[in-house]
């Protein structure tokens, strides 16, 4: 597997760029900014982006999927529970002093227990409400890993102040779905560095106990 975690944004928010070795399929999951820096990736990999994964729709993760949908003509995936949001993208930018980027068109829902493929890899949608209501987590089984978006971070949890957030929500998708999986998984969160859901599961205040 070809893996690379680039944080985007004035808010860092981690990209990641997941490709098949041999096929060179590729997913891109929460191309939030800096389009350019993705593509580059993208070039020096020679992968052939299928699709265009968003874990939720705050700005910061979904800003700049439009650019990169025309730089590969990949189709943009979103839980159809975020959809709402999506259409505040100019209200998100003005929390943040950011510049609005635009509409956002989605071309597919993303279901609970979906599965998404690039070349041999695959990736199960776990519906992970909480941090807004169409929260998803990804889960590569084979590869041991989970890419969190802002539901689960290293010692801590996504918000659930913001508009469509949810603390009961969170927990119960942290403890019915998250924590379900091994401990060996790593877990790629939204922003800030890596953990596994075994450390998650001894050390994280929010999970303890
Ligand atoms: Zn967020």
């Amino acid at each position: 597997m070809i893996h690379k975690i680039l944080p985007v944004g004035p808010l860092q928010c981690n990209c990641s760029i997941i490709g098949d070795e041999s096929t060179h399929e590729a997913m891109v999951i929460d191309p939030g900014d800096d389009i350019e820096d993705i593509v580059a990736i993208i070039d020096q990999n020679k992968l052939r982006v299928k699709q265009i994964v968003i874990t939720h729709a705050h700005i910061d993760h979904v800003g700049g999927a439009m650019k990169l949908r025309a730089r590969t003509g990949a189709p943009i995936l979103l839980n159809q529970n975020d959809y709402a949001l999506l259409k505040m993208l100019d209200v998100q930018a003005s929390w943040l002093g950011m510049k609005p980027p635009g509409k956002v068109e989605v071309e597919a829902g993303l279901a609970h227990d979906e599965t998404l493929r690039a070349g041999s890899l695959s990736a199960n949608v776990l519906h992970t409400p909480g941090h807004t209501e169409g929260s998803v987590c990804l889960y590569f089984p084979t590869e041991k890993m989970l890419i969190a978006g802002d539901t689960l971070f290293a010692r801590s949890i996504g918000r659930t102040d913001l508009p469509g957030g949810s603390f009961e929500k969170i927990m119960h998708s942290l403890h019915d779905r998250v924590l379900a999986l091994p401990d060996d998984t790593a877990v790629i969160p939204g922003h800030g560095p890596v953990t596994t859901i075994g450390e998650e599961r001894e050390e994280n205040p929010f999970l303890k106990g």
